[in-house]
C-alpha cells in the first residue's frame, strides 16, 4: 500500500529525502552535505556528479531505514536551490562545468550591461525580474563563453541546461538513456528567459543571452498529473515510483505554509532569506525592488503568480562567524552567545558579501560593520548578526506593503535558522508583528511531497492540505514603538554605508 509520499529536497548545503504521510507528519529521513567550492572571491559552485550521488544516497537510506521499498510511495517530488545552472553533455551524462550558484558574482559585467543598453527593461517587463547575477541567463552565458565547446555542442542539442531539478529529474529517469529534460515553472520563472505571461521561454529574452533553444528543457506545471518519468527499478528507490512534482524551494516552501490564498506569505531563513506573497492569478509589477515570480501551478489550473523578497546573505552570516571568524563553534551557539548582553550595544552588521539583493539589488555593495566602540564584544557581534537577518527582512515586507497594499497581521516562518528563538523574538520586535511557526520545519519537503502528492488524488485538493498546518510557536513583538523606529533608522544607515563603499 502505498501510504507515503517522499521529497527530494536539493538544497544549497545539502540534500535531503523525506517522507510524509497522510497527515503531514514526517515519517523519515536522511541527509547529506556536498562541498561547496570557493575558487575565487564571489565565485560559489557545486559538484553536480557529488550531487547526483548524494541524492542516491539519502533515498537509499532513508527508505532502507523505514524498511520502505517503492510500492510504498505513491509519488515523489523533487524542490531544489533555484537558479544554480548545470550544463551537461545529454550523450556521456557528464556536466561541462561545475553548477555556477545562485550567490555567485562572476556575471556582475553580463547584469551590468543589460542595465546600460535598455534590456533590462525588457527582462523586468517580460521576466518580471531585475537583471542581477542571481538569476541563471547570465551564469548560461557566462558557460557558453568561457568552457570549450559548450557552445558548439548547445546549438547541436547535445549540451542542455538544467536547474538542479532538472538534472536530477533527468538522472533518476534514465540519464544517458532517455532521461526526461523538463522543469517546472517556477524554476524556469527564475532564469530571466522565460515570458510570465505566455510559461514560455521567450526568443528575445534568448537573445540577449545568447542562448540556444535546444538547450533548455521542457516547461511544465509544477504539480503534474501526467507525471514527467518514473524512477527506475536500477536507481536508487529500487522501482517505478511517479515522479509528479518539481517546485523551487522558496515557492515549495510557500506551498508547505499552505498559503494557497492572495495575500498569504512565508519567510524562510536559510542561507539566505525568502520571503514570498501569494498574488493569485494577478502578475503584480514591483516598483518597490521585490520580484515577480510563478508561485505554484497545479496541473491544469492557471498559474498562481507571488511577489518575492530575496535576501542573500542571512543563515549564512552565522555560518561566516563560524567559519571565518571563528567566534562560534556552531550555529545554534549564535544564540547563546547573542544572549549576553541585552541589546547590540549600538553594532550593525550588514553582510552584503554576495551585493544586496532586495530591495536594493546592488550587486557593487559590500558588507560592513558600524558603529563599534571599544566596549563591544563578540557576543554584540552575534547579536547584530541575529538583527540583521531580521532587518533585511523588514525592508522586505516594507517593500511588500507599498506594492500590495498588504499588511501583515502575523509573520509565518520556517527554516532553519528558526530554531534560533532569539532570532524569532527579534524579528517580531524589528517587525512589530507576531511571528508564527509550524510544527512542521521542513516546508520545503513538504511542499513539495503536496505538490507530488495532489498530483496524484493522494490528497485531493489544497483545502484539504490546510488542516495539516499547526502552529508550534509564537512570539510577540515587546520593543517600545520608539526603539523599534530608532533600531530602524540606525538600520537604513548602516545600509547606506555598504552602497557607498565601492566607487
Ligand atoms: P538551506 O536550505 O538554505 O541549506 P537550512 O534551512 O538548512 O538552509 O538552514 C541552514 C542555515 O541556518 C545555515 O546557514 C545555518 O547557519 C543556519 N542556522 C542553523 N541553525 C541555526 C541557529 N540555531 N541559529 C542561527 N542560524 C542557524
Amino acid at each position: 500500500m502505498a501510504d507515503y509520499v517522499g521529497a527530494i529536497d536539493q538544497g544549497t548545503t545539502s540534500t535531503r529525502f523525506m517522507i510524509f504521510d497522510h497527515g503531514g507528519t514526517e515519517v523519515g529521513r536522511h541527509q547529506l552535505e556536498h562541498e561547496q567550492i570557493l575558487p575565487r572571491a564571489g565565485w560559489v559552485e557545486h559538484n553536480p556528479v557529488e550531487i547526483w550521488e548524494r541524492t542516491t544516497s539519502v533515498v537509499r537510506t532513508a527508505m532502507n531505514a523505514l524498511g520502505l521499498d517503492a510500492g510504498h510511495l505513491a509519488a515523489v517530488g523533487i524542490t531544489n536551490q533555484r537558479e544554480t545552472t548545470v550544463v551537461w553533455n545529454r550523450r556521456t551524462g557528464r556536466p561541462y562545468y561545475n553548477a555556477i550558484v545562485w550567490q555567485d558574482t562572476r556575471t556582475d559585467h553580463i547584469a551590468a550591461q543589460l542595465d546600460r543598453d535598455g534590456r533590462g527593461d525588457v527582462i523586468r517587463t517580460k521576466a518580471g525580474l531585475p537583471p542581477a547575477t542571481y538569476f541563471s541567463g547570465g551564469k548560461i552565458q557566462w558557460i557558453l563563453e568561457n568552457v570549450d565547446g559548450v557552445r558548439e555542442a548547445a546549438e547541436r542539442g547535445d549540451a542542455i541546461f538544467g536547474n538542479t531539478d532538472s538534472w536530477l529529474m533527468w538522472n533518476l529517469t534514465g540519464g544517458v538513456d532517455g532521461g526526461a529534460h523538463v522543469t517546472d515553472v517556477t524554476n524556469a520563472s527564475r532564469t530571466m528567459l522565460m515570458n510570465l505571461e505566455t510559461l514560455d521561454w521567450d526568443d528575445e529574452l534568448l537573445s540577449f543571452f545568447g542562448i540556444p533553444r535546444a538547450m533548455l528543457p521542457e516547461i511544465r506545471p509544477s504539480s503534474d498529473p501526467d507525471r514527467y518519468g518514473a524512477t527506475l527499478r536500477t536507481g536508487p528507490f529500487g522501482g517505478e515510483v511517479p515522479l509528479t512534482a518539481i517546485l523551487g524551494d522558496q515557492q515549495a516552501a510557500t506551498v508547505g505554509q499552505v498559503c494557497f490564498s492572495p495575500g498569504e506569505a512565508k519567510n524562510t531563513y536559510g542561507t539566505g532569506n525568502f520571503m514570498l506573497l501569494n498574488t493569485g492569478t494577478d502578475i503584480v509589477r514591483s516598483r518597490s525592488g521585490l520580484l515577480t515570480t510563478v508561485c505554484y501551478q497545479f496541473g491544469a489550473e492557471p498559474a498562481v503568480y507571488a511577489l518575492e523578497g530575496s535576501i542573500a546573505v542571512t543563515g549564512s552570516a552565522v555560518q561566516w562567524l563560524r567559519d571565518q571568524l571563528g567566534i562560534i563553534s556552531g550555529a545554534a551557539q549564535s544564540e547563546s552567545l547573542a544572549a549576553q548582553v541585552d541589546d547590540n550595544g549600538g553594532v550593525y552588521f550588514v553582510p552584503a558579501f554576495s551585493g544586496l539583493f532586495a530591495p536594493y539589488w546592488r550587486s557593487d555593495a559590500r558588507g560592513a560593520i558600524v558603529g563599534l566602540s571599544r566596549y563591544n564584544t563578540n557576543a554584540h557581534l552575534a547579536r547584530a548578526t541575529l538583527e540583521s537577518i531580521c532587518y533585511q527582512s523588514r525592508d522586505v515586507t516594507e517593500a511588500m506593503a507599498q506594492d500590495s497594499g498588504v499588511t501583515l497581521d502575523v509573520l509565518k516562518v520556517d527554516g532553519g535558522v528558526t530554531a534560533n528563538r532569539l532570532c524569532m523574538q527579534l524579528q517580531a520586535d524589528i517587525l512589530g508583528v507576531p511571528v508564527s511557526r509550524p510544527v512542521c520545519a521542513e516546508t520545503t519537503a513538504l511542499g513539495a511531497a503536496y505538490a507530488a502528492g495532489l498530483a496524484v488524488g493522494f490528497w485531493k485538493s489544497p483545502d484539504e492540505l490546510r488542516a495539516n498546518w499547526n502552529e508550534a510557536e509564537r512570539w510577540q513583538p515587546t520593543w517600545s514603538e520608539e526603539r523599534r523606529a530608532e533600531g530602524y533608522a540606525k538600520w537604513k544607515k548602516a545600509v547606506q554605508r555598504t552602497l557607498d563603499w565601492v566607487d
